[in-house]
């Protein structure tokens, strides 16, 4: 079973219950931003009167665990893609591999992580929604298994065929992603990336790997690599001990 959220830019009135709801679930500081930052995981913005959400897609093959050395993004068996601070060498080759631009880095910290949406993974392992989709009060977004949602989507454009464009954002871009939206005007209206590839994004990461001079000598230096995330480990652990 594959776990996902929908959401429906139609019945969303852009009044960012699901930003604080996932700052608070997620206990990331400071003030909900006007764009998605390492401790602003989901912003809604506007475009001529249309809501959008923009956060991570939860892509059913992600290019940013792909592309990670050390395996610290990782597609769960639920569906959900999850980080591991503790594992993360601070390379950002996810960022580059990203293809909706979700990973956003601490530049403010000494001892920099990657942020992004996690989906409430642990919230997901208990059986609840995730807390954007419990804090939406117009069910513009849902969580639930990928499979009903998208039966859900189309329900919804066949109660309403003149209200939305015939096609769901997610089932086929970059091999599927785990959030679906739905939209009355075009997505790319709304800023939503259009024509990404529809194949599986492995290959494409490789394609961004080899683009990526450091690549091969981060390998070769594999020893001296183990040293040094052994002791970047050590430092994001006193970093987080320190907040
Ligand atoms: S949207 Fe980007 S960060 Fe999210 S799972 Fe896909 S590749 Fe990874
Ligand atoms: S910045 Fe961290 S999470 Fe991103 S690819 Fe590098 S090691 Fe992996
Ligand atoms: S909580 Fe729901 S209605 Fe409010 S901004 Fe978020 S998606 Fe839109």
């Amino acid at each position: 079973m594959t776990v996902g959220l929908l959401y429906d830019s139609t019945r969303c009135v852009g009044c960012h219950a699901c930003s604080q709801a996932c700052k608070e679930q997620n206990k990331l500081p400071g003030e909900v931003q006007d764009h998605t930052t390492a401790y602003t995981w989901t912003v809604v913005k506007e475009h001529e009167g249309a809501f959008v959400r923009q956060m991570c897609m939860h892509c059913l093959e992600p290019s940013c665990a792909s592309v990670c050395p050390v395996g610290a993004l990782h597609k769960t068996k639920e569906g959900p893609v999850v980080y591991d601070a503790k594992k993360c060498m601070g390379c950002r080759y996810c960022m580059l591999a990203c293809p909706f631009e979700v990973p956003k880095y601490q530049w403010d910290r000494a001892v920099p992580v990657v942020g992004k949406c996690i989906m409430c993974y642990d919230r997901v392992k208990e059986g609840k929604a995730t807390a954007c989709a419990e804090a939406c009060p117009t069910q513009a977004t849902v969580f639930g298994e990928r499979k009903e949602l998208i039966m859900d989507a189309r329900e919804r454009m066949r109660a309403n065929p003149s209200g939305y464009q015939d096609a769901i954002y997610g089932i086929k871009e970059v091999g599927g992603t785990g959030v679906l939206m739905l939209s009355g005007v075009p997505f790319a209206s709304l800023g939503l990336k259009t024509g990404l590839p529809e194949e599986a994004p492995p290959m494409r990461t490789w394609q961004v790997l080899s683009k990526i001079p450091d690549f091969v000598a981060i390998w070769a230096a594999s020893l001296y690599a183990i040293h040094w995330i052994t002791k970047r480990r050590d430092d994001v652990a006193k970093a987080e001990g320190g907040e």
